[in-house]
Order: structure tokens, then C-alpha cells, then sequence
């Protein structure tokens, strides 16, 4: 395996020591509703791209999530070309890159859409349930809801990894796969 390759075996140890908040949201929200719309399908399939999940694991992820919703059939027809074209394998072939936190804290999730950044986009008491099962002490915990409240999105974000790792993150969270990386490295140290 290459260097920063993950596999669908280590998939669910991975998300949830290296995940951002927003990643961790959408991965268990697809976990258990074996489904995501469109906004929350782009966000997280380009991310897993980016950490590195290969396109023959990324269909079959995707699949084995969407079958218990929708069926294997339909998943073919409807599903696996978004997945496909999200690593330029249809359509105009862009290799399409992984949002930043920028593009995800401005995006406008409706109802029923998971994506976007929970610093933004929660209500308080739903980011708090989401902090505590991140693993973020209470502590720490009032410091990153006041960054929220505050619209600092990437500080809070910031200062979740900081508490998560008990290790500082001196240039900030910028970017979700940023996040990823960062953890990856502490975590392997
Ligand atoms: Fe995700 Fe960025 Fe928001 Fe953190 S600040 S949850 S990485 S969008």
C-alpha cells in the first residue's frame, strides 16, 4: 500500500481518529441512513478521495451503503457515476479537488443535507452531543461552542484538534484533508 492510501478495512478506525467534524458527520450519517444527498455525497466523496481512497474502494464503500437503502441495482445506475465522475472518470474528466473549509462553511445545507461545517451550521445543542462524542473534554468543550457562537468556524475547528490530540496546531485548520494529514502525522509519531 502507498504511502497515504487508506483501505476500506481501516475505513471506520480512521474516521474517527483523523476525521474533521464535518467529515465524521457525513461518514456516520451514512453509516446509518445508508444514504446522502448530493451536497453531503460531493463533500465527503472528494475528501475520501483526497485521503486517498482509490476509486475500485471508493464504488465499493459507496455500494455496500446505498444497497441497503436503494438496492445494488439502482445504486449501478443512479450512484456509481457520481462517484466515478467525482475522480474524472465521466463527463468533462476533471479530476475534481477536495473542498476547503472556506467553500464548506459557505455552503447552505437544506433540510435533510448533512454536509457543511457543524461549527456553522449545528444548533449549539446539537454541536455539543457532536463535540462529546468526538471526545473534546467539558473544558474545552465551552471554549470551541464560544469560538462557534463567536463565527470562528476554523479556531473552533482548531481547537477540537487540539484537544483530540493534546497537541497544538499552530497554523490553523484550513482545509478538511489539512486536518486529516496533521492527525495522521501526530497519530503515527
Ligand atoms: Fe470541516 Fe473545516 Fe468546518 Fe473543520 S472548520 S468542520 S475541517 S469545514
Amino acid at each position: 500500500k502507498e504511502f497515504g492510501e487508506i483501505s476500506l478495512k481501516d475505513i471506520d478506525q480512521v474516521a474517527r481518529s483523523s476525521f474533521p467534524l464535518c467529515m465524521r458527520h457525513l461518514f456516520d450519517s451514512l453509516r446509518d441512513d445508508h444514504h446522502l444527498k448530493h451536497g453531503g455525497r460531493m463533500q465527503l466523496g472528494l475528501f475520501l478521495k483526497g485521503v486517498g481512497l482509490k476509486l475500485d474502494d471508493a464504488l465499493a464503500f459507496w455500494k455496500a451503503e446505498f444497497s441497503q437503502k436503494v438496492g445494488a441495482e439502482r445504486f449501478d445506475k443512479e450512484y456509481a457515476y457520481g462517484i466515478r465522475h467525482n475522480f474524472g472518470k465521466e463527463g468533462k474528466r476533471t479530476d475534481y479537488t477536495p473542498f476547503s473549509c472556506q467553500k464548506i462553511i459557505l455552503s447552505t445545507p437544506g433540510v435533510g443535507d448533512h454536509h457543511g461545517c457543524p461549527y456553522r451550521h449545528f444548533s449549539e445543542e446539537n454541536l455539543r452531543a457532536a463535540l462529546g462524542k468526538m471526545g473534546v473534554s467539558s473544558r474545552e468543550l465551552e471554549q470551541v461552542v464560544d469560538k462557534a457562537k463567536g463565527r470562528h468556524y476554523q479556531l473552533a475547528c482548531t481547537l477540537t484538534f487540539e484537544a483530540i490530540h493534546g497537541a497544538s496546531c499552530d497554523t490553523g485548520i484550513n482545509h478538511p484533508n489539512q486536518y486529516f494529514k496533521a492527525s495522521q502525522n501526530i497519530l503515527k509519531e
